[in-house]
């Protein structure tokens, strides 16, 4: 028996800043204090500069389908129209909770790996210039494509409708200019980009969404935007918030204005490109070869090989945990993460693992080939200089 530390690699949950983690232990203090309010208001401020809006910001207590839930139930009303972009599990999930609402859904589907184009959503708009709400993925993490969400919002923009990002993996990992493109919900989530443990979901909202929630009559009540939104500007939650991940937030805020916003989107971009480039020299294919994404790398197992046998050789003989596909790509694609806590120290271990792993079950590659992949990439960026160590 050897060492073998156990890493969580996987676009959600992701690997934790070890401050936030720290932070967390002073969670025996009371959320209707001075105290508490202060790491609260720093949340919500944190979050407003780091997410680059003007727009308020909302904070609630549940993994980031809540804010999407919150927002369809908050803003909308029974049989009103929408356009909904479904290019993965994401989309779909999208998709059923506008149907769950019993909005009239005008749904735009594309194949796993590809990604609706600004045309298509142009084109929906078009037929139906009563449509409300459009609905997207900034980054689809089940296929590891993006949207080209600046061209999307250009086509909502000029409509009555809104535009609803899901950036739950796109935020820290693409550029989102929320007040410049007109993005009027952004929604994200504790246990992507930020760097802390799942359980708090977030959103920007910009002045045209909030009209919607004037008179938009479905359902709701603990997510209740109106009253988070009073509740908020008092430096508290509406209900009792999650005391030990808001601590944990206030601190991994801290740090990912340190890197700057800007500097840990080019820390997923490179790792991506670098991960594209070993997995092009090791001969493998990439599954969103199209529209690849920044958020997460999805690959293709090699012809013939299980892809849950890799996932399983990752955790097996380095304790690494990697993710499947899921639905009907679970066997057929690997995913690669970099949103949020990963570097390249992360990504060399990653991909001479996989080299072990390929060679070990049937595709030969020669060792080093990916890994040198990542290491030009690393020599080119010069990265060192501008890393903030912890
Ligand atoms: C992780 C993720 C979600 C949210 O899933 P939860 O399990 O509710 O946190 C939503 N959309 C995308 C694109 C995601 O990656």
């Amino acid at each position: 028996m050897y060492i073998k530390k156990q890493r969580l690699l996987t676009p959600g949950p992701t690997p934790l800043y070890p401050p936030a983690l720290h932070a967390m232990m002073a969670s025996d203090i009371h959320h209707r204090t001075e105290d508490f309010r202060k790491a609260y208001r720093a949340c919500l401020a944190g979050l407003k500069e780091v997410m680059g809006t003007a727009h308020d910001v909302l904070l609630f207590a549940s993994s980031g389908t809540g804010a999407m839930d919150a927002t369809v139930s908050n803003l909308f009303s029974k049989g009103d129209k929408v356009v909904v972009c479904v290019a993965g599990k994401f989309g779909e999930r999208w998709a059923e909770i506008a149907k769950a609402y019993g909005l009239d859904a005008q749904v735009i589907t594309v194949p796993y790996g590809q990604v609706v184009r600004p045309e298509q959503v142009h084109g929906a708009l078009e037929r139906e210039p009563a449509t409300r709400g459009v609905f997207v993925q900034a980054s689809e993490t089940s296929t590891g494509a993006a949207h080209d969400v600046e061209a999307i919002a250009a086509a909502v923009r000029p409509t009555q409708a809104i535009l609803v990002v899901d950036a739950i993996t796109g935020l820290g990992t693409m550029p989102l200019d929320i007040d410049g493109w007109g993005l009027d919900v952004v929604i994200g989530g504790s246990q992507k980009a930020f760097m802390i443990p799942p359980g708090l979901a977030f959103m920007s909202i910009s002045p045209k969404a909030w009209k919607f929630a004037d008179s938009a009559t479905l359902p709701h009540y603990y997510f209740n935007l109106k009253k988070e939104k009073k509740s908020g500007d008092a430096g508290e939650s509406s209900w009792t918030p999650a005391t030990s991940l808001i601590l944990a937030l206030a601190e991994a805020l801290q740090y990912v204005k340190q890197v700057g916003m800007p500097h840990l989107i080019e820390n997923a971009q490179l790792l991506a490109e670098a991960t594209r480039a070993a997995i092009r020299g090791l001969g493998l294919e990439l599954f969103a070869a199209a529209a690849p994404g920044s958020s997460v790398t999805a690959v293709k197992a090699p012809a013939g090989m299980d892809s849950g046998v890799i996932v399983k050789e990752f955790r097996n003989r380095f304790g690494a945990i990697i993710a499947n596909g899921q639905g009907s790509m679970k066997g057929q694609i690997f995913r690669i993460a970099h949103l949020g806590y990963f570097d390249f120290a992360d990504l060399f271990a990653v991909i001479a693992e996989l080299e072990i792993i390929l060679n070990a079950n049937g595709f030969p590659v020669s060792y080093g080939t990916g890994v040198a992949a990542v290491q030009r990439i690393y020599e080119r960026a010069a990265v060192l200089p501008q890393t903030v160590a912890v």
